[in-house]
C-alpha cells in the first residue's frame, strides 16, 4: 500500500473519531438535510494516480467550488477585460456581504464572493439563453473530470432559488450600478444552478487537475500555465472568504471551499485534492475538511512555500 493511501486512511479514521464537526449549512434548506457524519477525501497525483478514502464516492453539492470553473470559463471568454467588472483582492468579509459593494460602487472584491460569481454568471450568459449557459458550465466540469455522469441537483437549485434573498439583493444592487448586463433573475438562475452541481471527491479532484498541472488535464491543455497560476493565486488569497488567511497559514496551498462542505485543494506540480465533510466552521468553510487538509499537507510536505 502506498504512503499516500495509508495517510488518507489514517486521516479518515481520525476524522471519524472527532465530535467537533461544525454546523451543516441550513440556510439552503436542502443542504440542511445532509448527514454531518460524512467524510470523504480523494487525491489525484500528477502522474495520474487516484487515491480515495471514506465517502469519496458519494456526491455532494459543490456550491462555491463551482466558482473556480466558472471563473476559468469567463476568463476564456473575455480574458483580462473581466477585471474591469470584478476585483482580485481578498474581501475580509463573509461570502454574502453587501456592505463592501456599496463602498466599491457595485464592483465585487473578487470572483469567489457571491457578488463576484454572480457577475461571472452574467458574463457567461452573453449570447446565450440561461439553459445554454448552464449546459456549457456543466459540460466543462464533465470534461475536466472526464465523467459525463456529473449532474446538477435541481432540488438544491430550486431550494436556493426559493430562499436566496440575499443573493437576489446582491444582484439587484449590482444591476443598479450597471455591473450586470442581463436581468438579475437570469444571472441568478445561472448562478444557483452551477452552485448546485453535485460531484463526489474523486470527480472533483480530477476536475482540479488542470490547476495542479500547469493548465493541462489528462494531456490536454485547458488554460495557459500563466492562467492556471493566477486562478490558483486567487484561490489562495480569496478561496475561503474571510477565513482565507487562516487556511493559507494552516494548510499552505490554494483551496476553494463551498457551503456544501467540500474543499478543492491544489498542490502545484504534485496533486489535486478534494475533501468533503458537511459541517462548517464560523467562516462557512468545512471544519473537518480544513483539518484533514492541514494533516495531509503536513504529512506529504505539501506547501507552496516549501523550500
Ligand atoms: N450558493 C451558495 C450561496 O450563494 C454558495 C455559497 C458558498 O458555497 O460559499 O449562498
Amino acid at each position: 500500500m502506498s504512503d499516500l493511501q495509508r495517510i488518507l486512511d489514517e486521516i479518515t479514521a481520525e476524522m471519524a473519531e472527532r465530535s467537533d464537526r461544525g454546523e451543516v449549512a441550513s440556510y439552503i434548506p436542502q443542504l440542511g438535510e445532509i448527514d454531518p457524519g460524512k467524510f470523504g477525501i480523494a487525491v489525484t497525483t500528477s502522474d495520474g494516480a487516484v487515491f480515495t478514502a471514506g465517502d469519496a464516492h458519494e456526491a455532494f453539492s459543490i456550491q462555491s467550488i463551482s466558482k473556480v470553473f466558472t471563473l476559468t470559463l469567463a476568463l476564456g471568454k473575455v480574458g483580462d477585460a473581466l477585471w474591469k467588472r470584478v476585483g482580485r483582492e481578498p474581501s475580509g468579509n463573509p461570502f454574502n456581504s453587501i456592505v463592501q459593494l456599496e463602498r466599491e460602487a457595485g464592483i465585487p472584491r473578487n470572483p469567489f464572493i457571491n457578488a463576484g460569481a454572480i457577475v461571472i454568471a452574467d458574463v457567461l450568459l452573453a449570447g446565450h439563453q440561461p439553459r445554454e449557459a448552464i449546459g456549457e458550465i456543466l459540460r466543462f466540469v464533465q470534461y475536466l473530470a472526464d465523467d459525463d455522469t456529473i449532474v446538477i441537483d435541481h432540488e438544491v437549485a430550486a431550494s436556493e432559488q426559493a430562499t436566496g434573498f440575499r443573493n437576489v439583493a446582491l444582484a439587484n444592487y449590482m444591476k443598479s450600478f450597471g455591473n450586470l448586463h442581463h436581468s438579475p433573475e437570469l444571472a441568478l438562475g445561472v448562478y444557483f444552478h452551477h452552485c448546485a452541481i453535485a460531484m463526489d471527491c474523486r470527480q472533483l479532484a480530477l476536475a482540479g487537475r488542470f490547476l495542479a498541472n500547469g493548465g493541462k488535464s489528462g494531456g490536454y491543455s485547458v488554460v495557459s500555465q500563466e492562467r492556471a497560476r493566477r486562478i490558483s493565486a486567487l484561490m489562495l488569497t480569496c478561496g475561503h472568504y474571510d477565513g482565507s488567511g487562516d487556511f493559507a497559514f494552516r494548510v499552505g496551498i490554494p483551496g476553494k471551499s463551498g457551503v456544501g462542505g467540500g474543499i478543492l485543494g491544489v498542490v502545484p506540480g504534485a496533486a489535486s485534492v478534494a475533501v468533503w465533510s458537511p459541517g462548517l466552521n464560523r467562516s462557512g468553510n468545512s471544519q473537518l475538511g480544513s483539518i484533514a487538509l492541514e494533516r495531509l499537507a503536513r504529512a506529504m510536505n505539501w506547501s507552496i512555500f516549501a523550500a
